[in-house]
């Protein structure tokens, strides 16, 4: 096995479909369509040919002396101006997965995944091949969805040979599978590995995610004539919830468990230098891996906003954005990463993952376990991504490694 080759194929691949503003394989398009392509062409080159499912995920297997299977799945498409690394790296490794095993039969069937429209960057849904496939997908909500350009998706789809109102059957293709391990490795995207000066880390699932947009009311009164005991201040109680936030995210933080609370958005009305606000409304964003903890982060946050509503006489009123459930991964297959990374790096760190993955869409059906890639300074989805060449060797190294516990071992 080479990690060098993988490498090579990574840069082939970004040659072909890059320009100097970064990789540019948005999903169903003729960039896209030619990184499936030049894929393809690999596979080729060990008798293999893709088999596409009806939600457009494209499928290679090498067969195995029993028909249980390892899948190793990633992505070939990339935000527009995305990085070199994210998802190509998956899927450059699993080709070398199935090369690493073409002379020698391997005791089980691997299958490798290119999902269809991971990004979601073009029509807004991401993991749209992998939800359809894993039955979470509802058509309803994506059969409206229409790109910048005035396309719509199923005009986009049935361009690619992909009916949207069947794509829900591409769950019959993956129920057929007898998948007893899901593997994928994917760049971190966050700086937590470069913190640590690690090149690879186990992932232990993604995080569960509760967002809402919290909204104060007290009342617009003139700055210069009302007596600060006197107001009604939203703002104040806004600012002061979002530092109660920041300490339940502080307070929920311990070395097993990494969670975040964050305000990304805030809206003052009337937003005028000489009047106390009179509405404010702000975002509130909490992840976590654990659904317990996840679920206090949010009473707590709740009886924060309460307190910081009655201290300023305000009222506030909650409205759930977004939620979704934390995805854990596999306890042993969490185990057989860890080797495999020790084993190359000599430590191995153990986090989170905060972007969601193909991955987690496929923890209710069969034992899943991802592994990182150090990412410099943290960056994705930009030209800029990187991971430094030697470390890039080892996570490659590693993850082959795990392929190979994992095909002896399930
Ligand atoms: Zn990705």
């Amino acid at each position: 096995m080479s990690a060098r080759d993988v490498i090579a194929n990574l840069r082939e691949l970004a040659a072909l479909t890059s320009t100097a503003d970064g990789a540019q394989r948005l999903a169903w398009g003729p960039v896209w369509r030619e990184a499936r392509q030049w894929f393809n062409g690999k596979l080729a080159t060990l008798d293999l040919r893709p088999e596409i499912d009806a939600a457009g995920n494209s499928w290679a297997t090498l067969p195995g002396a029993s028909g249980r299977t390892v899948i190793i799945g990633s992505h070939l498409d990339s935000v527009p101006n995305g990085g070199w690394l994210d998802g190509a790296l998956g899927m450059m490794a699993g080709f070398e997965a199935l090369r690493m095993f073409k002379d020698r039969r391997p005791p089980v069937t691997i299958k490798v995944v290119d999902w269809a429209d991971e990004e979601g960057a073009r029509f807004g849904r991401s993991l749209l091949g992998s939800s359809a496939a894993s039955g979470s997908l509802t058509i309803g909500e994506v059969e409206h969805l229409v790109d910048k350009t005035g396309t719509r998706l199923v005009d986009a789809l049935r361009e690619n040979g992909v009916e949207l109102p069947r794509m829900h059957e591409a769950q019959t293709f993956l129920q057929a599978i007898e998948a007893k391990a899901y593997l994928e490795l994917h760049i971190e995207q966050g700086p937590v590995l470069e913190a640590m000066n690690q090149p690879t880390g186990v992932v232990l699932g993604t995080f569960g995610v509760e967002r809402h947009l919290l909204r104060f009311t007290g009342q617009a009164a003139h700055s210069g004539s009302t007596p600060i005991p006197m107001r009604r201040d939203a703002f104040l109680a806004a600012a002061e919830s979002a530092l109660a936030f920041r300490q339940i995210g502080i307070a929920h933080t311990t070395p097993d468990a990494r969670v975040v609370c964050t305000v990304g958005t805030v809206k003052v009305e009337p937003g005028i230098v000489t009047a106390v606000p009179g509405v404010c409304e702000i975002s509130l964003d909490q992840r976590a891996l654990d659904a317990q903890v996840l679920a206090k982060m949010l009473d707590a946050a709740r009886e924060a906003a309460a307190n910081a509503a009655r201290h300023n006489n305000v009222s506030v009123e909650w409205k759930r954005l977004w939620q979704i459930e934390p995805r854990p991964f596999d306890p042993g297959l969490i185990e057989l990463c860890t080797q495999a990374v020790r084993e190359v790096t000599g430590d191995a760190p153990q986090l989170p993952s905060g972007p969601l993955h193909d991955a987690a869409e496929m923890v209710p059906h069969m034992p899943v376990v991802m592994m990182f890639a150090y990412s410099s300074n943290g960056l994705s989805h930009c030209k800029e991504e990187d991971t430094p060449e030697p470390h890039l060797e080892k996570t490659i190294t590693a993850f082959l490694k795990l392929v190979e516990k994992t095909v002896a071992g399930i």
